[in-house]
This record gives structure tokens, sequence and C-alpha cells, in this order.
């Protein structure tokens, strides 16, 4: 994925809520983030600080929330969380896995200042 239309798209967001309810400022954004998704955080949050000058979010800070990779195994229905390096089911070690979270990217909520 690429983080500068990701950030992109965050910003929209934030400005299209803004406009609905009436904000003045965005001070914080908060963003939930698969382990999986393989973004790269700290190039979001700087894109986000250029692209965000001059309109209602600038400055905003993103908070940024990961989520685990939480896999099934196809073989024995094993359930679990799965690190991102050893992709392998630890109960009866099949690689044959399904993914149930960890590609996930998305804004949660805002925290804004109303008129
Ligand atoms: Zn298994």
């Amino acid at each position: 994925m690429h983080e500068l239309a990701i950030t992109e798209s965050i910003l929209n967001i934030a400005k299209k809520a803004a406009a609905e309810h009436g904000v003045t400022r965005v001070k914080e954004i908060r963003i939930k983030l698969g382990e999986y998704s393989g973004i790269m955080t700290q190039c979001v949050q700087y894109y986000f600080d250029v692209i965000s000058r001059g309109t209602v979010a600038e400055g905003a800070v993103l908070k940024m929330e990961r989520l685990p990779i939480i896999m099934r195994c196809n073989q024995c229905s094993w359930e679990g969380v799965i690190d991102k390096h050893h992709i392998q089911c630890p109960a009866c070690s099949s690689v044959s896995l399904k993914l149930l979270q960890g590609r996930e990217f998305y804004v949660e909520s805002l925290e804004v200042d109303q008129e």
C-alpha cells in the first residue's frame, strides 16, 4: 500500500466529518492499523503534517493503535494471535492458515473542537 494515498484518505475522512459536524479544528485522529497491513506509520504522520497544512486538520496528531494478526488454522481449527515473522500454526505446525484480522486500516474516531 502507498502511504501517501492512505494519508490523503485519512485527511479526506477528517475534512468530510468536520464539514458535516461544524468542527473548527481536528485535534486528534484515532486509527486502527493491522500488523499485517504493511503500512509505515512514521510516513503517514509525516505526510499528514505536510498535506494537512491550511486545513481544519492542520497539526492533528494521528494515534495509531495496532491490531495483532489473528489467524485460524485450516488443519486443526486453532485460532489465535500469530507473529508476522513466523506464520505457522502453534498447535499442529501447519502453514495453511486463514487471516481473520490484521489487514485493517480505518479511522476509528476524531477528537475535535466544535462551534
Ligand atoms: Zn493447526
